[in-house]
């Protein structure tokens, strides 16, 4: 039995099958091929993948998971650009993350300015030859490009990077040693077990583990739900970060949640429960590669790290930062009791304000 339907075109389509195995829904692959078959040459060459997401009838997060498997299958390139702040022209594509950097010229108004991956850089997508020839004369329409851009918006790079497919299948797209590159303002996250010592004695290692993937399972996807991406795991730890603090707030506390089902399910009770401990904590930080892949670093990252020291369980220990975002502050403030902390943090000045929010 077939699947798929091609027969539209008069021709089975290449992309299909080398998409299906991603496990994306037929009508997904339909929708992709069909767009890609009918769309003029120029919405195609350096496109919005917004543009595409709405001409796709699929969201945006959805879209960019269909973008980073056709460019693993060699059907698409992404492209990494920098818009100049004054004039928005667009510089230069980059082909990697390593090719776009951080200090910049306007070759159209010579305005100096630096790029970061929340604001300047940002994704575009054009199809390879095996998918569609595009025509040189017609493809390249930077009047059209800008209308798109000014009714979508830019997809920021970091939008691209938290998006799990691409942590899964580009993560190989690293900066080189030594470079880096800035993200304005990042929500971090850091997230430990508590009483895990006492966990792994009574359960034994096996069944511990198996108990701690699951946890590690409702951090990732609750974080991947809410437009962000959780990083790493550091023992029996998560670190996760969000473009948006509000979203930040939403995993976190879709995370305890779940961490109470899974006691439920497990009969873990009083002193035996699993508790997450958290740190949050928003601010400017780095994008570096590590061992090989993606991570983030800077004072941001160590505050929030800190921060989930404080905590007790069942809880988020957050700076300021995070309550000076008014949707954020609007979340918090139904999602549990938020209490002022005073605590000394080895590095931090003193005035350094912080919350507790004990989750519902
Ligand atoms: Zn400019």
């Amino acid at each position: 039995m077939t699947l798929f339907n091609f027969s539209k075109w008069g021709r089975k389509s290449k992309s299909a099958d080398r998409l299906r195995k991603y496990g994306f829904s037929p009508a997904v692959l339909n929708a992709f091929d069909d767009f890609i078959a009918r769309a003029r040459d120029r919405e195609l060459y350096q496109a919005n993948p917004r543009y595409w997401a709405g001409q796709l009838g699929l969201g945006e997060r959805e879209t960019l998971s269909v973008i980073v498997a056709a460019t693993v299958e060699g059907l698409l390139d992404l492209n990494w650009q920098v818009a100049c702040p004054i004039c928005k022209y667009h510089g230069r594509v980059a082909t990697s993350l390593g090719g776009v950097g951080q200090f910049h010229g306007c070759e159209n108004c010579d305005h100096d300015f630096e790029a970061y991956l929340d604001e300047g850089i940002f994704v575009t997508v054009t199809v390879k030859d095996d998918l569609r020839r595009l025509s040189p004369g017609r493809r390249d329409d930077a009047t059209f490009r800008a209308l798109v851009d000014a009714r979508h918006g830019l997809v920021t790079a970091l939008a691209m990077i938290n998006t799990p497919a691409f942590n899964d299948l580009l993560g190989h797209q690293i900066l080189p040693e030594g470079q880096s590159l800035g993200v304005r303002r990042l929500a971090v996250f850091f997230s430990d077990l508590r009483g895990s010592t006492a966990f792994y004695l009574k359960l034994g290692d096996t069944e511990a583990y198996r108990r701690v993937c699951e946890h590690f399972k409702i951090l990732f996807e609750a974080a991947a739900r809410h437009d962000g991406a959780a990083v790493k795991t550091m023992g029996d730890g998560v670190m996760g970060v969000f473009a948006n603090p509000r979203d930040a707030v939403r995993a976190l506390v879709d995370s305890v949640a779940g961490l109470a089902a899974l006691n439920q399910r497990a009969g873990f009770a009083d002193e035996d429960r699993l508790a997450l401990k958290i740190g949050l904590h928003v601010g400017p930080c780095i994008l570096v590669t590590l061992n090989g892949r993606l991570d983030y670093f800077g004072e941001t990252v160590n505050i929030a790290a800190r921060l989930s020291a404080l905590a007790e369980g069942d809880d988020v220990i957050m700076s300021h930062t995070l309550l000076d975002d008014p949707d954020a502050c609007a979340l918090v403030e139904d999602a549990g009791q938020l209490l002022p902390l005073t605590a000394k943090l080895r590095g931090l000045p003193d005035e350094f304000e912080l919350h507790r929010l004990v989750i519902a």
